[in-house]
């Protein structure tokens, strides 16, 4: 059986206590990995070995860090092929997503913050001669960067590479649900011969090993669900450290009169189902305009019945696996919990069995849901799944009341052809991240984060970089020349 190793200081070292926990394939249901049960201990090697190579990283020339996560951007695109299969294996998505986007989307993270540290750039305030202030963006120190199972590398390195591009160094704890590809990362950057000490990484349960990084780090960002957000927060707040919380959603979509109906059908379909639903910002609340609704509840069940559940590995599957048997099971209760509550299931709703070496995965249908109320638990508490409701609305100001009716504000997407009431919607309703006539249309420099429940900060470009530094003002008060 396969032993993953933590990454600390440039070598992988096993758990102080020998302890491990069983990685499972969610494609087959069968353990084919152990990982480091890592504790406070293994934390404080990691945390120890990252403050030492921080007084060399944190002082180097943005050069050399550029040079160094260049040579790593190229050296993932080389594994590219090893990282996608595991990727779809460890999380059940299908090869064809980890290709297209969580594999590519891994060297675009670790380029695109290589190159931004080269143009970050400070403000300086002049006193009208009397005086000039400069700012300075200095690295904090040791990051803890821990991150989900749902874009496992393609997280983690949103993460990483700010926080090294502006000179920090990391301890960095991937999903124990999904720790495969973290570890190939780590052994991608000892081939290269990666400065030591700079990226470490640790695996373990979050209460214990993710606990001790939020605890010993000087800085903590993480992305995951919202109640362990409550909890990071509390400890991070207390020792008054900057921390990010990128968090769960309940993201509507609203269909009105006169969209392009056609693009509005075909992107719920793809924000509702692609990773299984298992994206934070997957539109799972969907309100039509009531002329709209008969119609594209038609269209919408039509373009779902398409979608193949399969073998992730098959090009033509369009869902894969949920990530675990305990996610599979709690999506199931949450539409056992809508029905109960007077939900109509009108497509799927139930686990699938494949056949053959996948008989023990765990698979289901892509589910829609009518006659809910917004006020449902289904539509209130994250599903996280390939679920979705659809709802009618009669008026603008209604459908924004609904998709503020949560206590989510991650992301929202509009179908509107009417310009003026596009925009209008985009300002009143309470989320981070807005699109109108599209859905996961990125730009890696965007503000990108959630309001209320969803989270606490900003990620993305300059706001990464502004988050993993330090602003210092430097005031230089300048004689007046007259006394000379
Ligand atoms: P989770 O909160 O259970 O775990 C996330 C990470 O936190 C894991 O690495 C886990 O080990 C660690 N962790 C758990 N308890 C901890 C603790 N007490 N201290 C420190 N670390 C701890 O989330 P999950 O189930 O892995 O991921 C799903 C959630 O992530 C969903 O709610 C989803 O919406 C959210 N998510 C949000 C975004 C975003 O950008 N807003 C992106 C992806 C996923």
């Amino acid at each position: 059986m396969l032993k993953l190793s933590n990454y600390i200081n440039g070598e992988f070292l096993p758990p102080l206590n020998k302890k491990y926990i069983n990685n499972y394939s969610p494609t087959d249901g069968k353990v084919y990995s152990l990982i480091p049960d890592s504790q406070e201990s293994d934390v404080t090697i990691a945390v120890d070995a990252a403050k030492n190579s921080f007084s060399s990283w944190g002082r180097s020339k943005k050069e050399h860090r550029y040079e160094w996560m260049m040579k790593l951007a190229d050296a993932v695109d080389k594994n590219a092929k090893k990282l996608i299969e595991a990727e779809s294996f460890d999380n059940g998505k299908p090869e064809w997503l980890a290709k297209t986007v969580d594999i590519p989307r891994c060297s675009a993270n670790i380029r695109f913050f290589a190159t931004a540290i080269l143009h970050f750039d400070s403000d300086s305030h002049d006193m009208d001669g009397a005086a000039l202030n400069y700012t300075l963006k200095q690295p904090i120190g040791v990051a803890g960067c821990i991150s989900p199972w749902n874009l496992p590398l393609y997280l983690l390195t949103w993460k990483i590479a700010p926080a090294i591009a502006a000179g920090n160094t990391v301890v960095a704890k991937p999903s124990e649900v999904t720790p495969y590809t973290a570890y190939l990362f780590s052994k991608i950057c000892d081939d290269i011969g990666f400065p030591p000490g700079v990226i470490n990484i640790v695996h373990g349960h979050g209460n214990t090993a993710g606990h001790a990084i939020v605890q010993k780090s000087d800085v903590v960002s993480f992305t995951g669900g919202t109640e362990t957000g409550k909890i990071i927060a509390a400890s991070a707040a207390s020792q008054f450290k900057k921390y990010s919380l990128e968090l769960g959603g309940k993201n509507p979509m609203v269909i009105f009169e006169g969209c392009d109906l056609d693009l509005a059908v075909e992107t719920a379909v793809k924000a509702a189902f692609l990773n299984q639903g298992q994206i934070c910002l997957c539109g799972s609340r969907i309100f039509i305009e009531n002329s709209l609704y008969a119609r594209f509840k038609e269209l919408f069940i039509e373009k779902t019945k398409k979608l193949r559940v399969g073998d992730p590995k098959n090009m033509k599957s369009n869902l894969g696996a949920i990530v675990s048997k305990q996610h599979l099971e709690s999506i199931l209760s949450k539409i056992e919990s809508a029905k109960n509550d007077g939900g109509n299931i009108i497509l799927g709703g139930k686990q699938i069995f494949l056949d053959g070496d996948l008989s023990g995965g765990y698979y289901m249908l892509p589910t829609i849901i009518e006659n809910t109320k917004n006020t449902d638990e289904i539509n209130q508490k994250e599903v996280f799944g390939p679920v979705a409701t659809i709802l009618p609305f009669s008026s603008e100001k209604e459908v924004v009341n609904l998709c503020n009716d949560v206590g989510y504000g991650l992301s929202a997407s509009i179908f509107c052809n009417n310009i003026s009431k596009a925009h209008r919607v985009a300002a009143a309703i309470d989320a981070g991240v807005i699109w109108i006539n599209t859905w996961l249309l990125r730009d890696l420099r965007i503000p990108f984060g959630g309001m209320k429940h969803s989270g606490f900060g900003r990620e993305g470009g300059k706001h990464s970089l502004e988050f993993f530094t330090e602003t210092k003002n430097v005031c230089v008060k300048i004689e007046n020349s007259e006394n000379k």
